[in-house]
């Protein structure tokens, strides 16, 4: 068992370093955060694992649509929103952090189907 004793850092700043929006400082704080952590680390993989996903989907479609970028930027903040609201409105667990992404997946999942959908149905 892992015996760090700094706080789960929060997920907004996970997606910030996803998206390389931070300092270097700060980026090796998480990073170190990251080798000691295995929650965070799981964390981490299944953000980087959607956002690839959705990206991949966006520009395998961009020929088609004007849409993607921007729905995958919507995608990621409705993720990040979403996120912080459970952590305020409950002192948070690493239980309760890994269903609150498992809504946040499923969520983005919808929506990819729903697009697709769409995207089939305008092909018609
Ligand atoms: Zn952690």
């Amino acid at each position: 068992m892992s015996t760090h004793l700094d706080p789960h850092k929060d997920n907004a700043l996970w997606s910030q370093y996803l998206d390389g929006d931070l300092e270097s400082a700060e980026r090796k704080a998480l990073e170190a955060h990251l080798r000691e952590c295995e929650i965070c680390r799981g964390e981490v993989q299944m953000m980087r694992k959607t956002v690839d996903w959705l990206s991949q989907l966006a520009q395998s479609q961009t020929h088609q649509l004007q849409a993607p970028k921007d729905f995958e930027h919507k995608v990621r903040q409705r993720l990040r929103t979403k996120r912080k609201k459970r952590r305020v409105a409950s002192q948070e667990t690493s239980a309760l952090s890994g269903q609150t992404l498992t809504t946040a997946l499923i969520f983005a999942t919808l929506i990819v189907l729903a697009f697709t959908l769409l995207l089939i149905l305008s092909n018609l």
